[in-house]
């Protein structure tokens, strides 16, 4: 099974998005923070995610688990929207 066209709802963007998008929509093409919490019930996306990241950047995933705080939430929304906008 390939994981990358799964969708979901994003409980921050309100739209549906695929999980491709969950891996690279972070600053710098990271995976978004969430990633794990959101994408658990679907598939294994742990073993996944460490397969697809360097052990630094899964470790750096796993730490950033908890929510970022309102402000950079917020910004990061705005700038997830703009890349959205910017693609249709
Ligand atoms: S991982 Fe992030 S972008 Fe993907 S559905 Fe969850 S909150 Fe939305």
């Amino acid at each position: 099974m390939d994981p990358e066209a799964l969708e979901r709802r994003c409980p921050r963007l309100g739209g549906d998005v695929s999980f491709g998008y969950c891996k690279v929509c972070g600053k710098d093409k990271a995976p978004c923070f969430k990633v794990i919490d959101c994408w658990w019930e679907r598939f294994d996306v742990v073993p996944h995610m460490k397969a697809y990241l360097s052990p630094d950047a899964f470790e750096t995933l796993r730490k950033q688990r908890k929510p970022p705080d309102k402000v950079t939430n917020l910004l990061d929304l705005i700038q997830q929207a703009k890349e959205r906008a910017s693609k249709s």
